[in-house]
């Protein structure tokens, strides 16, 4: 006899990682080409010391430093898992079998997955003609059935924004019962003028609207990636909500210990994202001299809408050298590395045959 999953478990395709291989230049997963800073390998070493203990349910230390540099209380903070442990964790607090999960499509991967692991419904609303958020046909799709809603800012993969008057103008439009989750994992590579204004800042927007979280993460501008850490930012209802049905123990001692000395050494790691701003640009601007459509990105990372080609250039990216990420029949994304394997790239992406469309 074999054991009965759940019926529904047959419609979850797993989520799929970034691959690599040795020797690969790794474009594929947004991460930051840079190590964990000095301080924060001996913060690490001196907690992997510890490791027989189990950590801090209450990552309490994380807490207290993020509360104080975004002036708000402790009990508006939670971590999780990495931020997609909190994607799940939020969907769960507010939707189950019947309810419905609205975001743009595409966007991140693992919003289909999570909602569909808390057997709720998602509801996917395509991206504009310029691969941004279509707020209005978001609003439009909202039902009885809505629970939360996914904006993510700057979108992934495309790399748009969403600017900071629209953003507001949607947050007043969306019913107080839905939960809004401003999924905010770029919101370090953001600069003023991405999107013709001041680059919208979630924190902000959830004052005074306690059905608003932002969503962050250490694993990109802080290059934790490996650790498994991120955070919300929420009313404290919302909080308590996720410390019920978050998962016991699952943010680890040494990514708390490596959260906090990264919060302690912040301006040296926000000053690498300049550098990575100014690839971004260097990259985008080289792409569409050579021909390509390459949206404005606010992220570490480009998109290329190729469409049904993404995927034979994803192959030849490869063969390459140069692993970067294709979507099905949209496009391919590509993150931004340090200047070498951005030239590498390029050299792929720009030489001889391509771009053949
Ligand atoms: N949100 C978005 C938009 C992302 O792109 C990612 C990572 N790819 C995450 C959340 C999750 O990041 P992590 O779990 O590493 O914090």
């Amino acid at each position: 006899m074999t054991v009965r999953t759940r019926p529904d478990l047959s419609g979850i395709a797993p989520y799929v990682p970034g691959r690599s291989f040795p020797g690969a230049i790794k474009l594929a997963s947004n991460e930051t080409t840079a190590g964990p800073l000095p301080s924060v390998m001996n913060a690490i070493a001196e907690a992997a010391a510890g490791t027989n203990r189990y950590p801090d349910n209450g990552s309490v230390a994380v807490r207290e430093a993020l509360a104080a540099k975004l002036g708000v209380s402790v009990d508006r903070i939670a971590t999780g898992c990495g931020s997609v442990g909190l994607c799940l964790e939020l969907v769960q607090a507010t939707a189950g079998p019947g309810d419905e999960v609205l975001y743009a499509w595409r966007s991140f991967e693992a919003y289909p997955v999570v909602t569909k692991v808390a057997g709720a419904t998602p509801v996917e609303v395509p991206l504009t003609p310029d691969h941004a958020h279509d707020l209005d046909a978001m609003l439009a799709a909202i039902t009885d059935r809505t629970r939360l809603i996914f904006v993510c800012n700057p979108n992934n993969p495309t790399g748009t924004l969403v600017a900071t008057e629209a953003l507001e103008r949607f947050l007043d439009a969306v019913p107080a019962h839905i939960l809004v989750v401003l999924d905010e994992a770029y919101f370090e590579y953001m600069r003023p003028g991405d999107a013709g204004d001041t680059a919208p800042d979630g924190v902000a927007l959830a004052e005074g609207r306690p059905n608003v979280v932002v969503l962050r993460t250490f694993s990109k501008a802080y290059g934790l990636a490996g650790l498994r850490i991120g955070y919300a930012i929420a009313d404290p209802e919302i909080i308590a909500a996720l410390f019920k049905v978050h998962l016991p123990l699952s943010v680890n001692s040494v990514a708390q210990a490596a959260a906090v000395a990264s919060l302690a050494a912040e301006a040296e790691l926000l000053a690498r994202t300049d550098a990575v701003v100014a690839e971004r640009i260097r990259v985008r601007d080289a792409l569409i001299a050579a021909g390509y459509e390459v949206p404005p990105s606010a992220a570490n990372f480009v998109w290329l809408p190729l469409g049904a080609h993404a995927a034979a250039f994803g192959e030849a990216s490869a063969t390459a050298g140069v692993l970067i990420r294709p979507y099905g029949v949209d496009g391919a994304r590509v993150t931004i590395g340090d200047p070498d394997e951005n030239d590498a790239f390029l050299a792929f992406a720009t030489g001889a045959g391509l771009p053949i469309w």
